[in-house]
Order: C-alpha cells, then sequence, then structure tokens
C-alpha cells in the first residue's frame, strides 16, 4: 500500500520494522522483510516525482572540496535510483582484508559476509543470473593493472521497477511525503522509541516499532543521528564523535591525455589496479578510463593531420572536399579519467550548522577533505600508468602536472558516490555501528547504505549496499523471531 500522508494520517499504533528512506537500500529492505512476513512501514519524505520543495531540503554549505550535495542526491520515491547510471561492480576480498594506511582500522568483517549475497543483488537491479563481472577491454599486459571488471544495469528505477510490489506486498505500508524530523531514544532500555514524521504543512506523528532502520542516504543518515536531541543528551552521538566523519567519495581525476600507437584499437579502455600494486605502493584501489575522443583535438597527431588538410585546402583550392575529409574522426588521441578510492579521515566530514530547514531539522555543512595519502594514490596510479603505458607499447601518456605535484590544486570532480559518515568497525571507539549494522549504544536503531562503509576501494557503491542491506534483513529476521518466541 502506498499512502500519500498528506492526505492519510493512517499510521498504525506499531510496527515491527521503521525503514526511513525509499531509495534502493530503503526499498529493498522493506521488501525482504515483509515477505517475511513482518508488519513494515517505509518513510518517504518525496512524493511520487520530484518536486523543488522536497529537494531544498538536501540544500548544504560547503567549506570543503566542491562535492555537489544537492544535485548527486535526489529527494523521492526511488531516491536517486532515479538517475543512477547502472554501473555494477562488487566489492573483492582485499577490499575487506587489507587494513588502510591511515589511523583508522577497515572493515570488521570478511568479504564472506557480504559475498552471498551477490547473485540477490544482481537479481534486484536486473543483471542476468550467473553473469561474469567481466572486464570490458583487455588489459595492459601485466603489471599494476588489470582490465576492470563491472556490469551495466538497465539502469534499474527502483520506484519504477518495484511500484507494484510497494503497493501489493502483504504487511508493508508505505507513505511518501512523510519527512522524518526527529529520532526519540530512551537511555534507560537503550531502545530507539519512535521516528517523528511530518508532513509539509508540519503536521506530526511518532512512528513507533520494534526496530528502526534509517536507510536516507550517507549524508542524511549521518545529520538524522546529529540532530536528534535524546541521542545527543543519552551520548550515543557524541559531539565531537564519529558520527558524520570520514566521509569519502570516489576521485574523479583529470588525469591528462595519451595517443596511441599506430595500429591500436580505438575502444575505450578501463584499467583496475592489482592488489600487488596496492600493497607495494601502501596505496588506494583505482579505476582508470582511457577514452578516444571523436572530435579533431587541437592537440597531438589528429590535431596535426588537421593542420595538413587545412593548409593543403588552401594552396590547392579544395576547400569544402577537404573540409569533409576534415571531419573524419582520426583515432589515437584521448583523455584520461579516473574513480579512485579515498582513504576515511576524520576532517572529512559533515556537521550542523545552526540553520534550520523548513521543519526544523538543522543543515548540515560538507566538508569534503583529502590527505596526503589520498594524493600518494593518485600520483602512484599515474606514474605507473604512464609507465606501463609506454613499457607494453600501447601509446604515451602526459599527465597533468598537480598530478606528481601534489602542491598544486587537483582538476577533479567527485562522482556522486557518498560513504563512510556512519562507518562500521568492531568498537565505538573507531566506528559509528557495528558489525550488524546496528548504532554502537543502541539495542534496536539500523543503519543501511554507503555511509556504513568502512572503506570505499573503487567499486559503485550500490551493488554492495544492497549486499549490505539483503544481510540486514537477514540479521533482523533472526532478531525480530528470536523475540517472538519463532523457531529461528
Ligand atoms: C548521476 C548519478 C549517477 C550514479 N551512478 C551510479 C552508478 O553507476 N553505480 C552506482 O553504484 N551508483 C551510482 N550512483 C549512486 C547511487 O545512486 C547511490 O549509491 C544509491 O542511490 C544510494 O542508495 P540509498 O538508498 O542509500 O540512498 P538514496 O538513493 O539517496 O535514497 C535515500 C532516500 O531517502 C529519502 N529521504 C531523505 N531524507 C529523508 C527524511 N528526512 N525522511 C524520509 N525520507 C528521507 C530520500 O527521498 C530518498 O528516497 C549515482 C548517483 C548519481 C547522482
Amino acid at each position: 500500500m502506498i499512502k500519500d500522508y498528506e492526505s492519510e494520517k493512517t499510521l498504525r499504533k506499531a510496527y515491527d520494522v521503521c525503514i526511513v528512506g525509499a531509495g534502493p537500500a530503503g526499498i529493498t529492505l522493506a521488501l525482504r522483510l515483509a515477505e517475511a512476513g513482518w508488519s513494515v512501514v517505509l518513510l518517504e519524505a518525496g512524493g511520487h516525482e520530484y518536486t523543488p520543495r522536497s529537494q531544498a531540503f538536501y540544500k548544504c554549505t560547503s567549506t570543503g572540496l566542491e562535492l555537489y550535495a544537492e544535485e548527486t542526491r535526489l529527494r523521492y520515491l526511488g531516491g536517486t535510483s532515479n538517475h543512477w547510471a547502472g554501473r555494477c561492480r562488487p566489492f573483492t576480498a582485499s577490499d575487506f582484508s587489507v587494513a588502510p594506511p591511515v589511523d583508522l582500522p577497515g572493515w570488521p568483517i570478511t568479504y564472506a559476509e557480504v559475498e552471498r549475497y551477490l547473485p540477490a543483488a544482481m537479481d534486484i537491479v536486473d543483471l542476468p543470473q550467473g553473469a561474469d563481472f567481466r572486464a570490458m577491454n583487455t588489459g595492459l599486459g601485466g603489471g599494476d593493472f588489470d582490465a576492470d571488471c563491472f556490469l551495466l544495469s538497465p539502469p534499474t528505477r527502483f520506484a519504477q521497477k518495484y511500484a507494484a510490489a510497494l503497493k501489493d506486498t502483504a504487511g508493508l505500508e508505505v507513505f511518501i511525503n512523510c519527512n522524518c524530523v526527529d529520532l526519540e531514544f530512551d537511555q534507560a532500555s537503550g531502545q530507539l522509541k519512535a521516528v517523528v514524521v511530518s508532513d509539509y504543512d508540519h503536521h506530526r506523528d511518532r512512528v513507533t516499532a520494534k526496530q528502526y532502520i534509517l536507510a536516507t542516504g550517507a549524508i542524511e543518515n549521518a545529520r538524522q543521528l546529529l540532530n536528534s536531541t535524546s541521542l545527543v543528551t543519552a551520548g550515543v552521538v557524541k559531539k565531537d564523535g564519529l558520527t558524520g566523519r570520514c566521509l569519502m567519495e570516489h576521485l574523479n581525476i583529470d588525469m591528462g591525455t595519451f595517443i596511441l600507437k599506430d595500429g591500436q584499437g580505438i575502444e575505450p579502455r578501463q584499467y583496475y589496479t592489482t592488489d600487488a600494486f596496492v600493497a607495494d605502493y601502501r596505496a588506494g584501489k583505482g579505476n582508470v578510463s582511457a577514452t578516444v575522443l571523436s572530435d579533431v583535438q587541437t592537440y597531438g597527431r589528429t590535431a596535426e593531420v588537421k593542420h595538413f588538410l587545412e593548409n593543403l585546402a588552401c594552396d590547392m583550392g579544395w576547400a569544402s572536399k577537404i573540409d569533409f575529409v576534415a571531419k573524419f574522426s582520426c583515432p589515437g588521441d584521448g583523455v584520461i579519467s579516473t574513480m579512485i578510492e579515498q582513504f576515511p579521515n576524520a576532517q572529512s566530514r559533515i556537521s550542523l550548522i545552526d540553520e534550520k530547514d523548513e521543519l526544523g531539522v538543522a543543515k548540515v555543512n560538507v566538508n569534503w577533505a583529502l590527505t596526503a595519502t589520498d594524493r600518494h594514490t593518485i600520483k602512484c596510479i599515474g606514474a605507473e600508468l604512464a609507465k606501463q603505458f609506454a613499457e607494453s607499447g600501447l601509446g604515451f601518456v602526459k599527465l597533468n602536472d598537480y598530478v606528481y605535484d601534489s602542491e598544486l590544486p587537483l582538476k577533479m570532480s567527485p562522482h556522486a558516490h557518498h560513504m563512510g559518515t556512519t562507518r562500521m568497525a568492531a568498537s565505538a571507539e573507531f566506528g559509528v555501528v557495528d558489525v550488524d549494522c546496528k548504532v554502537f549504544g543502541t539495542d534496536n536503531l539500523f543503519v543501511a547504505g554507503s555511509s556504513i562503509f568502512a572503506t570505499g576501494g573503487a567499486s559503485n557503491p550500490t551493488m554492495p549496499l544492497l549486499q549490505f542491506a539483503l544481510r540486514l534483513a537477514d540479521h533482523l529476521d533472526t532478531k525480530l523471531k528470536a523475540a517472538s518466541g519463532a523457531r529461528v
């Protein structure tokens, strides 16, 4: 059942599970848990379609690198899956087994914990069962890079694909235009007692359940925790604690340009750092895309051809014929972009500011920041790529100055992959959620989505976050069964 909370204030007294946020994480959890027989309420702030009014709640200030935090999220049913691109690359065992070279630990669990959910996660985003995450091109012939392996989802739009399921699944109630504005925590019992919701006319209700899940995306998950006075008063969320910290992105660096040698194909090439590279350089992982440009360039071999033809045209009066010929795409010149791992660092963070949104929830400031360790990763990837292009006879790479001179500002953009603001750890000293995605210091408050990532690797986040959501659904199913006395 999908109800509009603006017009239907028919929330029940209590549910087994209350989920906040109907993006890929929230929808996956809601359907799994309702199918398992639990009564589930899914609270979504936006409506069926994009509205400027709802989207305005994502406005924030920025004091760090530009994250485009408002433009890279969508605040309505289906969440950011309404414009994701569908690139899927699961984590690998080394993402979990290799500790990052910083003063924070990596994952407190092994990859086996989430690997078993890969087939189901693939099904959710319409990837064929059993399909391999295949290399789309040949590698650089050994060395520090392999061909990158990924698959493309159609891309699945969660609100459309799961519309009938959200409407018809027994035990599931979905409320749209229903904004979470507070979390009520009871310190004595360690229990979250209610999620406070509001419509856009400031009508409020308390939604109560046995178990609660925040699935509002990495920035909002931290924002909701920081905004809850009762969680802060109880010391569950500490003012200078880790909530909101370790915000990570994947780094899209404009690395430079390349020229292919004669005889090399013009297909796009995507490479991925090997585990040996990561170990040898104590650097992060990275995808590198080398794309041949189809337009005539102002540099390199195609530019020379163009100038030659222009001169010939003028000299011989063949202007129109040569103009036609000059527009052909000469293979060989291209640009290099990346998707590089950022390591967790506590200074990269979101924090509350004094200004409030129209429903009284404090807005956030985003301070997206890199460290010298990240610049080291960028430099190593750039240098090794250039070396390997030359050594393998593929061609020549010209790196931009800032790749190897860490004092220069980077030309870079984010990938819209927000991660790490409620990181998973073995203890509260190093994280916000435990190995079951439960907020430390609470008994029944869980977090879903890429905010729980301890490290982000260089894999697109949606496939892994779906695997974690499926794992959390199993955990809660077991927990609820145990509490109800049912056989587990
Ligand atoms: C242009 C673009 C391209 C991308 N391409 C890829 C890609 O190719 N591969 C990939 O893996 N990832 C990609 N991503 C990232 C991907 O979209 C996210 O990883 C994914 O959507 C995160 O899912 P989520 O459910 O955690 O959060 P979201 O999708 O952000 O969903 C959060 C939900 O919570 C709701 N919400 C927020 N606040 C509240 C509140 N107070 N009360 C109630 N509900 C609330 C929102 O309305 C939203 O529906 C891309 C992102 C962008 C912007």
